[in-house]
Protein backbone atom coordinates (compact mmCIF):
# COMPACT_ATOMS: atom_id res chain seq x y z
CA UNK A 1 0.00 0.00 0.00
CA UNK A 2 1.45 3.39 -0.66
CA UNK A 3 0.33 6.42 1.12
CA UNK A 4 0.38 10.28 -0.28
CA UNK A 5 0.02 12.76 2.30
CA UNK A 6 -1.43 16.35 0.57
CA UNK A 7 -0.57 18.93 2.79
CA UNK A 8 -3.06 22.05 2.59
CA UNK A 9 -6.37 21.48 1.85
CA UNK A 10 -7.61 24.35 -0.17
CA UNK A 11 -8.51 24.12 -3.53
CA UNK A 12 -5.61 23.42 -5.03
CA UNK A 13 -4.86 20.45 -1.87
CA UNK A 14 -8.89 18.93 -2.51
CA UNK A 15 -7.85 18.66 -6.00
CA UNK A 16 -4.98 16.82 -6.03
CA UNK A 17 -6.71 14.47 -3.31
CA UNK A 18 -9.56 13.97 -5.61
CA UNK A 19 -7.89 13.15 -8.99
CA UNK A 20 -5.35 10.75 -6.77
CA UNK A 21 -8.56 8.86 -5.31
CA UNK A 22 -9.90 9.03 -8.85
CA UNK A 23 -6.99 7.40 -10.56
CA UNK A 24 -6.27 4.72 -8.58
CA UNK A 25 -9.51 3.65 -8.14
CA UNK A 26 -9.37 3.52 -12.17
CA UNK A 27 -5.67 1.79 -12.26
CA UNK A 28 -6.76 -0.11 -9.33
CA UNK A 29 -4.06 0.88 -7.25
CA UNK A 30 -3.52 0.39 -3.66
CA UNK A 31 -3.27 4.10 -2.27
CA UNK A 32 -3.83 5.88 0.62
CA UNK A 33 -4.28 9.64 0.75
CA UNK A 34 -3.95 11.98 3.59
CA UNK A 35 -4.86 15.79 3.64
CA UNK A 36 -3.75 17.65 6.22
CA UNK A 37 -5.42 20.97 6.78
CA UNK A 38 -4.34 23.47 9.47
CA UNK A 39 -8.41 25.09 9.56
CA UNK A 40 -11.13 23.08 10.75
CA UNK A 41 -12.67 23.35 7.42
CA UNK A 42 -11.75 22.18 4.05
CA UNK A 43 -11.95 24.84 0.64
CA UNK A 44 -9.11 27.63 2.07
CA UNK A 45 -9.90 30.61 0.79
CA UNK A 46 -12.46 29.33 -1.01
CA UNK A 47 -15.46 29.73 1.06
CA UNK A 48 -19.27 29.99 0.77
CA UNK A 49 -21.55 31.27 3.18
CA UNK A 50 -24.97 30.96 3.68
CA UNK A 51 -26.40 33.75 6.02
CA UNK A 52 -30.04 34.27 6.61
CA UNK A 53 -31.32 34.68 3.25
CA UNK A 54 -28.42 35.67 1.64
CA UNK A 55 -25.36 33.64 0.43
CA UNK A 56 -22.00 35.24 0.01
CA UNK A 57 -18.48 34.12 -1.19
CA UNK A 58 -15.60 35.45 1.66
CA UNK A 59 -13.18 34.89 -1.20
CA UNK A 60 -13.28 34.24 -4.70
CA UNK A 61 -16.45 34.80 -6.71
CA UNK A 62 -16.71 32.96 -9.74
CA UNK A 63 -14.69 31.31 -12.60
CA UNK A 64 -14.06 32.17 -15.95
CA UNK A 65 -15.48 29.72 -18.56
CA UNK A 66 -12.72 29.85 -20.75
CA UNK A 67 -9.97 28.01 -18.39
CA UNK A 68 -12.18 24.68 -18.42
CA UNK A 69 -10.19 22.90 -15.93
CA UNK A 70 -12.58 24.09 -12.58
CA UNK A 71 -15.56 23.18 -14.69
CA UNK A 72 -14.36 20.11 -16.07
CA UNK A 73 -14.47 19.00 -12.35
CA UNK A 74 -17.19 20.40 -11.61
CA UNK A 75 -19.03 17.81 -14.46
CA UNK A 76 -16.89 15.08 -13.30
CA UNK A 77 -18.95 15.15 -9.91
CA UNK A 78 -22.26 15.75 -11.69
CA UNK A 79 -22.81 18.95 -10.68
CA UNK A 80 -23.20 20.48 -14.40
CA UNK A 81 -26.85 21.49 -13.55
CA UNK A 82 -25.98 23.69 -10.89
CA UNK A 83 -23.42 26.01 -12.74
CA UNK A 84 -24.72 29.40 -13.02
CA UNK A 85 -23.58 32.23 -15.60
CA UNK A 86 -24.13 35.49 -14.23
CA UNK A 87 -27.26 37.55 -14.86
CA UNK A 88 -27.17 39.48 -18.60
CA UNK A 89 -25.89 43.33 -18.20
CA UNK A 90 -25.25 45.76 -20.53
CA UNK A 91 -22.42 47.14 -19.39
CA UNK A 92 -21.48 44.31 -17.79
CA UNK A 93 -19.57 46.86 -15.31
CA UNK A 94 -18.32 50.68 -15.00
CA UNK A 95 -14.83 52.30 -14.02
CA UNK A 96 -15.20 55.11 -11.93
CA UNK A 97 -12.90 58.00 -13.09
CA UNK A 98 -13.49 61.88 -12.74
CA UNK A 99 -16.08 61.11 -10.25
CA UNK A 100 -18.64 59.27 -12.46
CA UNK A 101 -19.02 55.98 -14.09
CA UNK A 102 -18.07 55.63 -17.18
CA UNK A 103 -19.77 52.47 -18.62
CA UNK A 104 -16.67 49.74 -19.71
CA UNK A 105 -16.41 49.57 -23.60
CA UNK A 106 -17.75 46.29 -25.32
CA UNK A 107 -15.21 43.47 -26.43
CA UNK A 108 -12.91 43.44 -23.81
CA UNK A 109 -9.81 40.16 -24.38
CA UNK A 110 -9.27 40.46 -20.38
CA UNK A 111 -8.36 43.96 -20.17
CA UNK A 112 -7.69 44.42 -23.63
CA UNK A 113 -9.84 46.71 -26.00
CA UNK A 114 -11.08 44.35 -29.23
CA UNK A 115 -12.97 46.33 -30.85
CA UNK A 116 -12.17 49.77 -32.41
CA UNK A 117 -16.06 51.21 -32.26
CA UNK A 118 -16.44 50.88 -29.01
CA UNK A 119 -12.39 51.96 -27.92
CA UNK A 120 -14.05 55.55 -30.18
CA UNK A 121 -17.19 55.77 -28.34
CA UNK A 122 -16.19 54.96 -24.88
CA UNK A 123 -16.48 58.18 -22.30
CA UNK A 124 -13.15 56.36 -20.63
CA UNK A 125 -10.99 58.11 -22.34
CA UNK A 126 -10.08 61.31 -23.77
CA UNK A 127 -9.67 62.11 -27.94
CA UNK A 128 -6.41 62.13 -27.53
CA UNK A 129 -6.29 59.22 -25.45
CA UNK A 130 -8.21 57.17 -28.14
CA UNK A 131 -5.68 58.25 -30.95
CA UNK A 132 -2.68 56.98 -28.74
CA UNK A 133 -4.37 53.89 -28.60
CA UNK A 134 -5.08 53.89 -32.24
CA UNK A 135 -0.89 53.85 -32.72
CA UNK A 136 -1.35 50.16 -31.80
CA UNK A 137 -2.22 49.41 -35.38
CA UNK A 138 0.96 50.79 -36.52
CA UNK A 139 3.61 50.19 -33.58
CA UNK A 140 6.27 47.84 -34.00
CA UNK A 141 6.75 45.00 -31.83
CA UNK A 142 7.99 45.27 -28.41
CA UNK A 143 10.85 43.25 -26.96
CA UNK A 144 10.43 39.88 -26.33
CA UNK A 145 11.37 39.10 -22.83
CA UNK A 146 9.33 40.31 -19.85
CA UNK A 147 8.00 43.38 -18.51
CA UNK A 148 5.83 44.90 -15.80
CA UNK A 149 2.45 44.79 -17.69
CA UNK A 150 2.25 48.60 -16.90
CA UNK A 151 4.71 49.32 -19.01
CA UNK A 152 3.70 46.50 -21.75
CA UNK A 153 0.28 48.29 -21.61
CA UNK A 154 1.13 52.05 -21.80
CA UNK A 155 4.07 50.71 -24.92
CA UNK A 156 1.08 49.55 -27.21
CA UNK A 157 -1.71 51.48 -26.42
CA UNK A 158 -0.62 54.62 -23.93
CA UNK A 159 -0.75 55.95 -20.56
CA UNK A 160 -4.90 56.54 -20.71
CA UNK A 161 -5.73 53.13 -21.55
CA UNK A 162 -3.47 52.36 -18.98
CA UNK A 163 -4.57 54.33 -15.47
CA UNK A 164 -8.26 54.29 -16.93
CA UNK A 165 -8.89 50.86 -18.38
CA UNK A 166 -6.19 47.96 -17.83
CA UNK A 167 -4.96 48.97 -14.43
CA UNK A 168 -8.40 49.05 -12.48
CA UNK A 169 -9.43 45.76 -14.39
CA UNK A 170 -6.14 44.10 -13.56
CA UNK A 171 -6.32 45.34 -9.90
CA UNK A 172 -9.37 43.80 -9.72
CA UNK A 173 -8.47 40.76 -10.56
CA UNK A 174 -4.62 40.33 -8.99
CA UNK A 175 -4.93 43.19 -6.32
CA UNK A 176 -1.18 45.00 -5.52
CA UNK A 177 0.30 46.98 -7.77
CA UNK A 178 -0.39 46.02 -11.17
CA UNK A 179 1.94 47.80 -12.97
CA UNK A 180 4.35 45.87 -11.47
CA UNK A 181 2.79 42.19 -12.38
CA UNK A 182 4.55 40.43 -14.71
CA UNK A 183 3.37 40.44 -18.37
CA UNK A 184 4.83 37.00 -19.42
CA UNK A 185 3.48 35.50 -15.95
CA UNK A 186 -0.42 36.78 -15.72
CA UNK A 187 -0.81 37.70 -19.36
CA UNK A 188 1.20 35.27 -21.58
CA UNK A 189 -1.71 35.54 -24.19
CA UNK A 190 -1.15 39.32 -24.76
CA UNK A 191 3.02 39.07 -25.46
CA UNK A 192 1.59 36.03 -27.71
CA UNK A 193 -0.94 38.13 -29.53
CA UNK A 194 2.02 41.20 -29.75
CA UNK A 195 4.40 38.14 -30.67
CA UNK A 196 1.99 36.84 -33.65
CA UNK A 197 -0.40 39.59 -35.12
CA UNK A 198 1.81 42.93 -33.90
CA UNK A 199 -1.26 44.92 -33.23
CA UNK A 200 -2.76 43.93 -29.90
CA UNK A 201 -6.10 45.41 -30.73
CA UNK A 202 -6.55 43.26 -34.29
CA UNK A 203 -4.86 40.11 -32.41
CA UNK A 204 -7.64 40.49 -29.39
CA UNK A 205 -9.82 40.82 -32.27
CA UNK A 206 -9.20 38.02 -33.66
CA UNK A 207 -8.70 36.05 -30.24
CA UNK A 208 -12.18 36.92 -28.97
CA UNK A 209 -13.72 35.69 -32.45
CA UNK A 210 -12.11 32.16 -31.46
CA UNK A 211 -13.36 32.35 -28.19
CA UNK A 212 -16.68 33.19 -28.44
CA UNK A 213 -17.33 30.06 -30.34
CA UNK A 214 -16.00 28.07 -27.64
CA UNK A 215 -18.56 30.24 -24.87
CA UNK A 216 -21.53 27.99 -23.45
CA UNK A 217 -24.33 30.01 -21.92
CA UNK A 218 -23.28 33.37 -23.01
CA UNK A 219 -21.36 34.40 -19.80
CA UNK A 220 -17.77 34.80 -19.12
CA UNK A 221 -18.09 34.11 -15.54
CA UNK A 222 -19.32 31.02 -13.77
CA UNK A 223 -20.08 29.93 -9.96
CA UNK A 224 -22.73 27.60 -8.78
CA UNK A 225 -25.55 28.15 -7.53
CA UNK A 226 -24.76 27.55 -4.04
CA UNK A 227 -21.66 28.99 -4.43
CA UNK A 228 -17.80 27.80 -5.12
CA UNK A 229 -17.76 25.94 -1.95
CA UNK A 230 -20.58 23.26 -3.10
CA UNK A 231 -17.48 22.02 -5.53
CA UNK A 232 -15.20 21.39 -2.33
CA UNK A 233 -17.60 19.66 -0.98
CA UNK A 234 -18.72 17.53 -3.53
CA UNK A 235 -14.84 16.61 -4.22
CA UNK A 236 -14.36 15.77 -0.69
CA UNK A 237 -17.44 13.40 -0.65
CA UNK A 238 -16.75 11.88 -3.22
CA UNK A 239 -13.75 10.42 -2.24
CA UNK A 240 -12.93 6.37 -0.82
CA UNK A 241 -9.58 6.54 0.15
CA UNK A 242 -8.81 9.99 1.49
CA UNK A 243 -8.65 10.58 5.17
CA UNK A 244 -9.50 14.10 5.57
CA UNK A 245 -8.18 15.56 8.91
CA UNK A 246 -8.95 19.21 9.61
CA UNK A 247 -7.22 21.42 12.33
CA UNK A 248 -3.93 19.21 11.50
CA UNK A 249 -1.07 21.34 11.04
CA UNK A 250 2.13 20.16 9.57
CA UNK A 251 4.91 22.11 11.58
CA UNK A 252 8.08 20.39 10.38
CA UNK A 253 9.15 17.78 7.63
CA UNK A 254 11.85 14.72 6.95
CA UNK A 255 13.02 12.99 4.76
CA UNK A 256 14.56 9.64 4.88
CA UNK A 257 15.33 7.03 2.30
CA UNK A 258 12.84 7.44 0.22
CA UNK A 259 9.83 8.87 2.80
CA UNK A 260 8.91 11.62 3.94
CA UNK A 261 8.08 12.20 7.46
CA UNK A 262 5.66 14.69 8.10
CA UNK A 263 4.96 16.36 11.98
CA UNK A 264 2.82 18.18 13.78
CA UNK A 265 -0.01 18.38 17.17
CA UNK A 266 -1.67 15.26 15.63
CA UNK A 267 1.92 13.32 15.80
CA UNK A 268 3.78 12.15 13.18
CA UNK A 269 3.65 9.91 10.22
CA UNK A 270 5.41 8.69 6.84
CA UNK A 271 4.66 8.83 3.46
CA UNK A 272 6.16 7.52 -0.18
CA UNK A 273 5.07 11.16 -2.00
CA UNK A 274 4.04 14.81 -0.62
CA UNK A 275 2.01 17.34 -2.44
CA UNK A 276 2.24 21.02 -0.61
CA UNK A 277 -0.30 22.90 -1.61
CA UNK A 278 0.29 25.75 0.86
CA UNK A 279 1.07 29.07 -0.16
CA UNK A 280 4.88 29.54 -1.30
CA UNK A 281 5.68 30.78 2.31
CA UNK A 282 3.95 28.25 4.22
CA UNK A 283 6.08 25.67 1.94
CA UNK A 284 9.04 27.37 2.39
CA UNK A 285 9.35 27.19 6.10
CA UNK A 286 8.22 23.39 5.60
CA UNK A 287 11.04 22.92 3.17
CA UNK A 288 13.67 25.47 3.98
CA UNK A 289 15.54 22.78 6.56
CA UNK A 290 15.41 20.34 3.75
CA UNK A 291 16.58 22.06 1.05
CA UNK A 292 17.57 25.85 1.04
CA UNK A 293 17.75 26.65 -3.03
CA UNK A 294 13.99 26.12 -2.76
CA UNK A 295 12.88 27.50 -0.11
CA UNK A 296 15.05 30.71 -1.36
CA UNK A 297 12.80 31.40 -4.42
CA UNK A 298 9.87 30.50 -2.49
CA UNK A 299 10.01 33.05 -0.28
CA UNK A 300 10.82 35.47 -3.00
CA UNK A 301 6.82 35.54 -4.26
CA UNK A 302 5.51 38.26 -2.80
CA UNK A 303 2.15 37.72 -1.65
CA UNK A 304 -0.25 41.05 -0.75
CA UNK A 305 -3.05 41.42 1.76
CA UNK A 306 -6.58 41.65 0.28
CA UNK A 307 -10.49 41.32 2.11
CA UNK A 308 -13.97 41.82 1.26
CA UNK A 309 -17.03 43.29 2.63
CA UNK A 310 -20.11 42.54 1.96
CA UNK A 311 -23.20 44.46 2.88
CA UNK A 312 -26.94 43.65 2.50
CA UNK A 313 -29.37 47.04 2.18
CA UNK A 314 -33.04 47.35 1.80
CA UNK A 315 -33.24 48.15 -1.77
CA UNK A 316 -35.84 50.71 -1.15
CA UNK A 317 -34.62 53.61 -0.91
CA UNK A 318 -31.05 52.34 -2.30
CA UNK A 319 -30.27 54.49 -5.76
CA UNK A 320 -30.20 52.41 -8.92
CA UNK A 321 -27.12 50.53 -9.68
CA UNK A 322 -26.07 48.98 -13.64
CA UNK A 323 -24.58 46.03 -13.92
CA UNK A 324 -22.40 44.05 -11.90
CA UNK A 325 -20.48 46.43 -10.47
CA UNK A 326 -18.05 49.12 -10.69
CA UNK A 327 -14.17 49.40 -10.40
CA UNK A 328 -12.28 52.14 -9.24
CA UNK A 329 -9.29 53.91 -10.90
CA UNK A 330 -6.58 55.18 -9.34
CA UNK A 331 -5.89 58.98 -8.39
CA UNK A 332 -9.99 58.78 -6.47
CA UNK A 333 -9.54 58.73 -3.54
CA UNK A 334 -11.11 55.52 -2.51
CA UNK A 335 -9.80 52.51 -0.64
CA UNK A 336 -12.15 50.35 -2.35
CA UNK A 337 -10.62 48.75 -5.88
CA UNK A 338 -13.88 48.06 -6.28
CA UNK A 339 -17.61 46.95 -6.04
CA UNK A 340 -20.11 44.14 -7.29
CA UNK A 341 -23.72 44.15 -6.97
CA UNK A 342 -23.64 40.57 -5.95
CA UNK A 343 -27.19 39.96 -6.06
CA UNK A 344 -27.39 41.89 -9.41
CA UNK A 345 -24.91 39.68 -10.90
CA UNK A 346 -26.14 36.55 -9.35
CA UNK A 347 -29.68 35.12 -9.21
CA UNK A 348 -30.53 33.73 -5.71
CA UNK A 349 -28.16 35.53 -3.38
CA UNK A 350 -30.45 37.41 -1.97
CA UNK A 351 -34.41 38.29 -1.59
CA UNK A 352 -35.80 40.37 -4.24
CA UNK A 353 -36.52 43.01 -2.07
CA UNK A 354 -32.48 43.56 -0.88
CA UNK A 355 -29.42 44.35 -2.04
CA UNK A 356 -26.01 42.63 -1.56
CA UNK A 357 -23.03 44.46 -2.47
CA UNK A 358 -19.48 43.33 -2.19
CA UNK A 359 -16.40 45.63 -1.47
CA UNK A 360 -12.81 44.22 -2.78
CA UNK A 361 -10.06 45.49 -1.34
CA UNK A 362 -6.23 45.03 -1.64
CA UNK A 363 -2.43 46.41 -0.75
CA UNK A 364 -1.98 48.70 2.47
CA UNK A 365 -5.83 49.43 2.25
CA UNK A 366 -6.79 45.66 3.06
CA UNK A 367 -4.21 46.01 6.48
CA UNK A 368 -7.39 48.18 8.02
CA UNK A 369 -9.29 46.15 10.91
CA UNK A 370 -12.69 44.94 10.98
CA UNK A 371 -14.42 48.51 11.62
CA UNK A 372 -12.04 50.11 9.60
CA UNK A 373 -12.76 47.79 6.08
CA UNK A 374 -16.14 48.58 6.84
CA UNK A 375 -16.24 52.31 7.12
CA UNK A 376 -14.14 52.64 4.02
CA UNK A 377 -16.41 50.16 2.16
CA UNK A 378 -19.26 52.30 3.26
CA UNK A 379 -17.83 55.77 3.27
CA UNK A 380 -16.10 54.62 -0.64
CA UNK A 381 -19.95 53.38 -1.85
CA UNK A 382 -21.41 56.88 -0.70
CA UNK A 383 -18.71 58.50 -2.95
CA UNK A 384 -20.11 56.52 -5.88
CA UNK A 385 -23.53 56.50 -5.12
CA UNK A 386 -24.55 59.63 -2.80
CA UNK A 387 -25.62 59.06 1.12
CA UNK A 388 -26.99 55.78 1.83
CA UNK A 389 -29.13 53.55 4.66
CA UNK A 390 -27.48 51.64 6.79
CA UNK A 391 -26.62 48.29 5.89
CA UNK A 392 -29.25 45.40 7.47
CA UNK A 393 -26.07 43.38 7.51
CA UNK A 394 -22.55 43.43 7.00
CA UNK A 395 -19.55 40.31 6.67
CA UNK A 396 -16.13 41.66 6.77
CA UNK A 397 -13.32 38.77 5.40
CA UNK A 398 -9.77 39.47 5.79
CA UNK A 399 -7.17 37.28 4.02
CA UNK A 400 -3.87 38.33 4.98
CA UNK A 401 -1.19 37.75 2.43
CA UNK A 402 -3.85 35.97 0.53
CA UNK A 403 -2.62 36.74 -2.74
CA UNK A 404 0.86 35.86 -4.72
CA UNK A 405 1.81 38.66 -6.55
CA UNK A 406 3.46 37.15 -9.99
CA UNK A 407 6.16 40.44 -10.55
CA UNK A 408 8.62 40.28 -12.88
CA UNK A 409 10.74 37.92 -12.68
CA UNK A 410 8.06 34.97 -11.61
CA UNK A 411 8.32 32.67 -13.99
CA UNK A 412 12.13 32.80 -13.87
CA UNK A 413 11.11 32.21 -9.55
CA UNK A 414 8.75 29.10 -10.49
CA UNK A 415 11.59 27.68 -13.06
CA UNK A 416 14.22 27.67 -9.86
CA UNK A 417 11.60 26.14 -7.66
CA UNK A 418 10.61 23.33 -10.17
CA UNK A 419 14.74 22.78 -10.62
CA UNK A 420 15.15 22.41 -7.15
CA UNK A 421 11.92 20.55 -6.54
CA UNK A 422 12.61 17.74 -9.24
CA UNK A 423 15.95 16.25 -7.00
CA UNK A 424 12.87 15.34 -4.09
CA UNK A 425 11.49 12.54 -5.21
CA UNK A 426 7.33 12.32 -4.89
CA UNK A 427 7.52 15.87 -4.03
CA UNK A 428 5.08 18.27 -5.82
CA UNK A 429 3.89 21.77 -5.15
CA UNK A 430 1.13 23.30 -6.13
CA UNK A 431 -1.39 25.95 -5.61
CA UNK A 432 -2.10 30.23 -6.58
CA UNK A 433 1.48 30.56 -5.91
CA UNK A 434 3.18 29.10 -9.24
CA UNK A 435 1.50 28.56 -12.26
CA UNK A 436 -1.70 31.06 -12.36
CA UNK A 437 -3.97 32.59 -9.40
CA UNK A 438 -6.94 31.58 -10.52
CA UNK A 439 -9.25 28.26 -9.50
CA UNK A 440 -9.15 27.15 -12.71
CA UNK A 441 -5.52 27.40 -12.23
CA UNK A 442 -5.10 25.37 -9.34
CA UNK A 443 -7.39 22.60 -9.70
CA UNK A 444 -5.23 22.18 -13.06
CA UNK A 445 -2.35 22.04 -10.77
CA UNK A 446 -3.59 19.64 -8.71
CA UNK A 447 -5.25 17.37 -11.37
CA UNK A 448 -1.64 17.01 -12.86
CA UNK A 449 0.26 16.79 -10.09
CA UNK A 450 -1.99 13.83 -9.26
CA UNK A 451 -1.33 12.28 -12.93
CA UNK A 452 2.36 12.47 -11.98
CA UNK A 453 2.43 10.98 -9.09
CA UNK A 454 0.05 7.87 -10.15
CA UNK A 455 2.62 7.11 -13.05
CA UNK A 456 5.93 7.54 -10.37
CA UNK A 457 4.32 5.54 -7.26
CA UNK A 458 3.47 2.19 -9.07
CA UNK A 459 7.56 2.37 -10.39
CA UNK A 460 9.34 2.33 -6.47
CA UNK A 461 9.28 -0.81 -4.55
C1 LIG B 1 -10.55 37.85 -1.87
C2 LIG B 1 -10.18 36.89 -2.97
C3 LIG B 1 -10.94 36.85 -4.13
C4 LIG B 1 -10.61 35.96 -5.16
N1 LIG B 1 -11.41 35.91 -6.26
C5 LIG B 1 -11.20 34.95 -7.19
C6 LIG B 1 -12.15 34.75 -8.23
O1 LIG B 1 -13.20 35.41 -8.30
N2 LIG B 1 -11.91 33.75 -9.15
C7 LIG B 1 -10.80 32.96 -9.06
O2 LIG B 1 -10.63 32.07 -9.91
N3 LIG B 1 -9.89 33.12 -8.07
C8 LIG B 1 -10.07 34.08 -7.13
N4 LIG B 1 -9.21 34.22 -6.09
C9 LIG B 1 -8.02 33.34 -6.05
C10 LIG B 1 -8.36 31.96 -5.50
O3 LIG B 1 -9.28 32.04 -4.47
C11 LIG B 1 -7.10 31.29 -4.96
O4 LIG B 1 -6.07 31.37 -5.88
C12 LIG B 1 -7.29 29.83 -4.62
O5 LIG B 1 -8.43 29.65 -3.82
C13 LIG B 1 -6.03 29.31 -3.95
O6 LIG B 1 -6.15 27.95 -3.64
P1 LIG B 1 -4.94 27.19 -2.99
O7 LIG B 1 -5.42 25.82 -2.67
O8 LIG B 1 -3.73 27.34 -3.82
O9 LIG B 1 -4.58 27.99 -1.65
P2 LIG B 1 -5.41 28.27 -0.31
O10 LIG B 1 -6.86 28.43 -0.57
O11 LIG B 1 -4.68 29.37 0.37
O12 LIG B 1 -5.22 26.92 0.55
C14 LIG B 1 -4.08 26.65 1.29
C15 LIG B 1 -4.52 25.86 2.52
O13 LIG B 1 -3.37 25.45 3.26
C16 LIG B 1 -3.69 25.49 4.64
N5 LIG B 1 -2.43 25.52 5.38
C17 LIG B 1 -1.53 26.54 5.47
N6 LIG B 1 -0.46 26.15 6.20
C18 LIG B 1 -0.68 24.86 6.56
C19 LIG B 1 0.08 23.90 7.31
N7 LIG B 1 1.29 24.19 7.81
N8 LIG B 1 -0.45 22.66 7.52
C20 LIG B 1 -1.67 22.34 7.00
N9 LIG B 1 -2.42 23.22 6.28
C21 LIG B 1 -1.93 24.45 6.08
C22 LIG B 1 -4.53 26.76 4.75
O14 LIG B 1 -5.31 26.73 5.93
C23 LIG B 1 -5.38 26.68 3.48
O15 LIG B 1 -6.60 26.01 3.69
C24 LIG B 1 -9.49 35.10 -5.04
C25 LIG B 1 -8.72 35.15 -3.87
C26 LIG B 1 -9.05 36.02 -2.85
C27 LIG B 1 -8.22 36.03 -1.59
Amino acid sequence: MKKVAVVGGGMAGVAAAYYLDRGAAREGLPLEIAVFESDRRLGGKVRSVEAGPYRLEAGPDAVVRYKPWFLDLVRELGLEGEVVGTRPAKPAALIFKGGRGHPLPEGLNVVIPSRFGPLVRTSLLSPLGKLRAALDLFLPRGPEGDEPFGAFVQRRLGREVWDNLAAPLTGGIYGGDPYELSTLAAFPMLKELERRHRSLVLGSLLAMRRRRGNREGGSLFASLRSGLGRVVEAAASATERVDWRLGAPVERLDYDSGRWHLFGPWGAEGFDALVLALPARAAAGLLAPLDADIAAPLTEIPYGDTATVTMAFARDGFPEVTGHGVLIAAGEGARARGFTWLSQKWAGRAPEARLLVRAYFSGTAAELDEAGLLDAARADLERILGPLPEPEGHWVYRWRAGMPQYTVGHLERVRRIEAARARWPGLELIGAAYRGVGLPEVVRDGRDAAARLLELLPLNP
